[in-house]
């Protein structure tokens, strides 16, 4: 999923959490930063296996939404590295279990929308200047219904 998909779903979860009394904006905006900045994970496989354009942003961007010309989903994105950060998770729970929470969200929605992504749906292309760009009918229709809902709780 795209990085607006990655925020917005941690954060809309999170404003419900704030609804309740148990959590701060501040937390809120963690869990959606949270949520995005788990594919930085990219930008360090494309350093570590790319031919060309290592530290190039843009290739890293395009090779995750049209080339494909490796795997960047280091170990953070499941198996044990899932096993590992759920570990440390629950020991920051002790600690402070509002935090972990938010970390929580924005980490385990974020697995959550990359593996709900669907093999054959139909997704709309196109090109940002030199940025190739690709958005699913499924993720639209989900960033308009957690916008929806945000402007919901902005009002009550
Ligand atoms: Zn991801």
């Amino acid at each position: 999923m795209d990085p607006q998909t990655h925020f917005l779903f941690p954060f809309t979860l999170s404003v419900l959490l704030i609804k309740l009394h148990l959590f701060s904006w501040q937390l809120a905006l963690l869990a959606g930063i949270i949520g995005v900045i788990i594919d930085l994970d990219h930008y360090a496989e494309q350093i570590a296996h790319a031919k060309t354009n290592r530290f190039s942003l843009k290739a890293t961007w395009n090779n995750a939404v049209r080339f494909h010309r490796f795997n960047q989903r280091s170990f953070i994105h499941d198996g044990i590295g899932a096993i590992l950060i759920t570990i440390v998770l629950c020991i920051l729970a002790f600690l402070t279990w509002q935090v972990a929470l938010a970390l929580a969200l924005g980490y385990y929605s974020h697995l959550l929308l990359d593996y709900a992504r669907l093999k054959h749906e139909k997704e709309f292309c196109w090109r940002l200047g030199s940025l190739y760009m690709k958005e699913s009918h499924l993720e639209i229709i989900l960033d308009i219904l957690l916008v929806i809902i945000l402007v919901i709780f902005f009002l009550i």
